[in-house]
Formats: structure tokens, C-alpha cells, sequence
């Protein structure tokens, strides 16, 4: 049977757990549906450091307060719920169909994250899944490799960016690319060559060359490298491999509903995280300009949650323009 709610929240991650904690405080019927299990990708590391508050936690232990706290206002939780399409129906509330129920709402939250891309090569799983020196976010895992040996995998702004933040940490960075020249901004790029040629620089570079598997035992032991251009292969030693070749948004059954943008992240104004169909905001990985991490992910939570409300007392309030817009000054 059909079922209303003030508000449905699409994937029970950071984002979606924190909206869900916002909105069930504020008596508003709320309903988080989750294709997996709630808790996103964070719940995949067992070690944070980075999350105001906390010295060190584990990913799950963090969640499951999250998932509690939430439940605990009444915040409804259905998991094993993929949410396949949305409709906007002729009275403005929204239709929220999973693959056999559909659920109605005034407001949707939509926070279904992002997805790393994957090299795809042997040891990227088994390494990963153990925490045992693949990472995929220069920015959350650099120090955990303090003065040791790192690779890193991509050309990209976020790949040098992350590199660079490797040197800070690491010992002995090397940057592997599979091209001749780097496609990030020139700005990263004169960065990037200018700490190469430090003398006694930590960062390498490995231009024309890619990463065919991860090995070791227990952990990260080596990577395998081929020189696309000589045809030769190598054993590069190193205790841990980045992968920063992109990152691939949950969005795609979103596609024919709200406005993404050609990578498909979802559009949004970033102040009140309004999308392209009013009542329906964004949260969380998902979005335009998302800085990918777990703190930022809650805010987008709360801040949805709390935008939520102003629609609520006023459709209307939906279309106004932003106020006192930015003017940069030169
Ligand atoms: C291994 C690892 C370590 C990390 N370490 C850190 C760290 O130390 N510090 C840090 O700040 N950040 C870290 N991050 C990044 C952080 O986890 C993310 O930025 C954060 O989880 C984003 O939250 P989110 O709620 O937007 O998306 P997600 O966490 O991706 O959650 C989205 C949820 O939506 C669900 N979903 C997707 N599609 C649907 C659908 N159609 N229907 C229903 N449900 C759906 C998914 O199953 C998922 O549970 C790490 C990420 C990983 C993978």
C-alpha cells in the first residue's frame, strides 16, 4: 500500500542519515530509502581522522550513532530499498518508486553519493577491502603513510592536487600517468613539475606508463607498471596505492527527473541545495561542486533539511533568486 511522508530521503548515507536527523527533530514524517545497507561509502574505512570531534573512528561505529540518533527522532529506515524513479505529481508532491513499492512525499532529499572509478586491475579489491594500502582520497588517508613509499594513479586536477598533499606524508611519492602530458590545470601542473625538481624532491614522475596490478601479502607490497611506449614492465616497491582517476556519481536513474551536469552530478544552487524540481533538494557526493568529504556530506544534511522548511511554508520561495549574490572584486 501507497504510504505519505513529509519527507523521503533517496540513500542512507552521511548525507542522507543527517538530513533524516534534521527533519525527524523537526516532527516532519521522514523516510530514508536505502539500497544497501545505510552508512555509504564511509563505512567501508575503519579509521577517520579527519571528522571534527574525533581523535580516530572507525566507519561503521560512526554510522551506526548516526543511524541511531536518526531512528531515535522516528526517522523511518527501509533498506534493501533501490529507488529506480521519481515522478512530480499534478498536486507538486513526489512519487518515489523502488523496484515493487512507491512511496509519496511533499519534499525528496536526494543523497545517493558517488562511487570511486576503479582502476580495474588484480589486487585493487582484496588490497582495498582490507584497508591494507589501496585508498582511493589523498586528502583522508595521506598520513596513514607517513614516511613511506606511495604510488599514485591518474592526470587530473584531483590527481595532482592529492600528490602534492602525498609529499607532505610520504617518503617517496611516485605519479603514475598514462599520458605524456597531464590533464589538470596548467596552475597544478607548474606546481607539480616545480616540487619534482626540488633537489632531493620525494616525487617522481612516470609519464606513458599504467598500473597493471597491485601486489603483496597481507598488504600493499608493489605495483605493476608497463611503459606503454618501450613495452616494458616493472615491479615498482611501494607500501601503498592511490587511485585518483575520477569519480562516478550515483545519478544515473536520475537522468530523465532533475538537471545533472555532463559528468552527472546533480545541479543545484549551492546555498540552499535547491535542484532543478522544486521540492526535490540534493545532498551530500552527489552534487555539483561537492568537496567529497564525510564532514561536508553532513552539512549538505543539515542544510538541505533546513531549506526544506522555507519550501514548505511557501512553495513560491522556490523560485527566488538568490540574495546579496557575490560581486568579486579584481
Ligand atoms: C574507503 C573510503 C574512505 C574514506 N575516508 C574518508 C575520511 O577519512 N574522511 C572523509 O571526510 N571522507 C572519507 N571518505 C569519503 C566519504 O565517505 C564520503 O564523502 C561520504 O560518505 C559521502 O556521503 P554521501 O552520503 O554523500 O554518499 P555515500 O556515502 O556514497 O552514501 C550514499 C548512499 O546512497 C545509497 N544509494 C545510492 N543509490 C541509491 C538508490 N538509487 N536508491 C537508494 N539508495 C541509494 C548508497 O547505497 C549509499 O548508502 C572515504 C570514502 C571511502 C570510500
Amino acid at each position: 500500500m501507497a504510504e505519505n511522508y513529509d519527507c523521503i530521503i533517496v540513500g542512507g548515507g552521511p548525507a542522507g542519515l543527517a538530513a533524516a536527523l534534521y527533519t525527524a527533530r523537526d516532527r516532519l514524517k521522514t523516510l530514508i530509502l536505502e539500497k544497501f545497507m545505510p552508512g555509504g561509502q564511509i563505512s567501508t574505512t575503519d579509521r577517520i581522522e579527519n571528522y571534527p570531534g574525533f581523535d580516530r573512528v572507525g566507519g561503521i561505529e560512526l554510522v551506526e550513532k548516526m543511524q541511531k540518533q536518526a531512528a531515535a527522532f522516528g526517522a523511518e529506515i527501509k533498506t534493501g530499498a533501490e529507488v529506480t524513479a521519481l515522478k512530480k505529481l499534478n498536486d507538486a508532491s513526489l512519487e518515489v518508486a523502488c523496484d515493487k513499492d512507491k512511496y509519496f512525499a511533499r519534499a525528496v532529499i536526494l543523497s545517493p553519493g558517488s562511487d570511486y572509478r576503479k582502476l580495474g586491475v588484480p589486487g585493487e579489491d582484496k588490497f582495498r577491502n582490507a584497508g591494507a594500502g589501496v585508498s582511493y582520497c589523498g586528502t583522508c588517508d595521506a598520513p596513514f603513510f607517513k614516511d613511506k613509499s606511495v604510488a599514485a594513479v591518474g592526470g587530473g586536477n584531483t590527481a595532482l592536487e592529492d600528490t602534492l598533499h602525498l609529499c607532505k606524508h610520504a617518503a617517496k611519492v611516485a605519479l603514475i600517468h598514462r599520458r605524456d602530458e597531464f590533464r589538470a590545470t596548467k596552475v597544478l601542473q607548474e606546481e607539480l613539475l616545480a616540487k619534482a625538481n626540488e633537489p632531493g624532491s620525494n616525487l617522481i614522475i612516470k609519464y606513458s606508463t599504467v598500473a597493471t596490478a597491485i601486489g603483496g601479502g597481507d598488504k600493499v607490497q608493489s605495483v605493476k607498471l608497463k611503459d606503454l611506449k618501450t613495452g616494458r614492465e616493472e615491479n615498482y616497491p611501494c607500501d601503498g596505492v592511490f587511485i585518483f582517476i575520477g569519480m562516478v556519481p550515483n545519478t544515473g536513474f536520475l537522468k530523465d527527473f532533475v538537471e545533472l551536469n555532463n559528468a552527472g552530478y546533480i545541479k543545484c544552487d549551492c546555498a540552499y541545495l535547491r535542484t532543478s524540481v522544486p521540492g526535490v533538494f540534493v545532498a551530500g557526493d552527489c552534487r555539483v561542486g561537492a568537496a567529497m568529504q564525510l564532514a561536508t556530506a553532513v552539512g549538505d544534511g543539515v542544510n538541505a533539511a533546513m531549506a526544506l522548511k522555507h519550501y514548505f511554508r511557501d512553495p513560491n520561495w522556490w523560485h527566488q533568486p538568490l540574495a546579496d549574490e557575490l560581486k568579486i572584486k579584481n
